[in-house]
């Protein structure tokens, strides 16, 4: 672990100190052609790499609970993250970027796919969460962490900040009981919390406290992957900043690689590196920071970035912003084999070639990727 060398006070006395397809060859060798990183290139230093990562839900019906058909949560996506970058997946409530982060994280079985983690001992063989087993498997988790979206109900009522913050040390079996005091006051002044709230339960603190204590408590076993699962969408608009501001100076200072997921574009912009915009199930386009948001070609990344409310425009707000589309995919199932853009419906760019072919993911160059036909 790291040392602290900044100097923090509570000055107001609020307990928060200032401061597609499978290529594979062999099981070791294969060229990636749509993840955005080639991972044979050691110059990409890869983290993460996933290919083709299918989750598939049961439907059931009648009184018996028949399976009558499957929901595709993740439909075949890839993308691979580089060790230390900000790794950003956006869309809209239920398009899968959460599923896809629990698959990552080894908590969703894959339907089908490759979910390959460069970590520890694994570093430059790598290895999957269906190939370790008890110990190992234990080892890997402790590299891999995960910062919820509801600070809230992700902590346990019943423990003091002590004592969530001692739970890794216990479960990892890491340093002595003097050493794990010394771990935790550190842990919170690296969030920024008063060591003088060790003693308090989750409910005496507000909510971006409390997402601090949730912070402190993943990067307690030193992870070298971090997913932060929405984790500024249940706090004011007031407390995103300190949070994102938060997340960003650990993610810089450790060097961790982290796996962002948000709905929200105008958070994102601050905080990823490169980002993938999900619809359906499927990566719609991805690119670096400056590819989505300077030159973006996909129709659906068009709408969710009209959908950012901006300040000085007059306009009043209201919580789901009114953005031009053509129709309406309530009325579109996710489940069986449908051919065709899963964006068809609400695409202002449309034609007859999208109803019956899916268009993939097209590499415009330098890391920017699209599936349109019209991009
Ligand atoms: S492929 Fe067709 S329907 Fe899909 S986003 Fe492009 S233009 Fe729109």
């Amino acid at each position: 672990m790291c040392d602290i060398n900044t100097v923090n006070t509570d000055d107001n006395g609020d307990g928060i100190v200032n401061s597609g397809t499978d290529n594979r060859i062999n099981n070791d060798i294969r060229i990636n052609t749509d993840s955005g990183i080639d991972p044979n290139n050691r110059a990409n230093d890869i983290c993460v790499d996933i290919q083709n990562l299918n989750v598939r839900f049961p439907t059931r019906s009648g009184l018996m609970g028949k399976i009558s058909g499957w929901t595709k949560a993740v439909d075949g996506i890839s993308f691979g993250i580089r060790r230390g970058e900000t790794f950003s997946v956006v869309g809209e409530s239920g398009c899968g970027k959460t599923t896809a982060a629990m698959a990552v994280m080894g908590l969703i079985k894959p339907t089908s796919g490759d979910i390959r983690l460069y970590l520890g001992d694994y570093k430059e063989k790598s290895t999957q969460w269906a190939d370790l087993h008890g110990g190992e498997r234990k080892r890997l988790r402790r590299l891999v962490q995960i910062v919820f979206q509801d600070p809230y109900s992700s902590l346990n009522p019943r423990m003091t900040v002590r004592s969530i913050l001692s739970e890794p040390f216990a479960i990892h079996n890491l340093y002595g009981k003097k050493e794990r005091e010394a771990r935790i006051a550190e842990l919170l002044d690296r969030v920024g919390l008063s060591t003088a709230y060790l003693d308090r339960y989750p409910h005496e603190f507000s909510g971006g406290q409390r997402q601090r204590v949730g912070i402190a408590r993943a990067l307690a076993t030193s992870p070298e992957f971090i997913v932060a699962d929405e984790p500024v969408s249940a706090l004011d608009v007031s407390i995103q900043a300190q949070i994102i501001n938060l997340l960003q100076d650990l993610q810089r200072r450790y060097s961790q690689t982290m796996l962002f997921i948000s709905h929200d574009l105008a958070v994102v912009r601050h905080i990823a590196d490169r980002i993938a915009v999900m619809y359906r199930g499927k990566i719609m386009e991805m690119g670096d920071n400056e590819a989505i948001f300077a030159s973006h070609a996909h129709p659906y990344t068009e709408l969710l970035l009209k959908s950012v409310p901006t300040a000085g425009t007059g306009t009043v707000v209201t919580a789901t912003p009114k953005v031009s589309t053509i129709g309406d995919d309530k009325d579109v199932s996710t489940t069986g084999n449908g051919a065709g853009c899963a964006f068809y419906p609400r695409c202002p760019r449309r034609c007859d070639r999208c109803v019956n072919e899916t268009p993939e993911l097209n590499d415009l160059g330098s890391g920017h990727f699209v599936a349109c036909f019209c991009a």
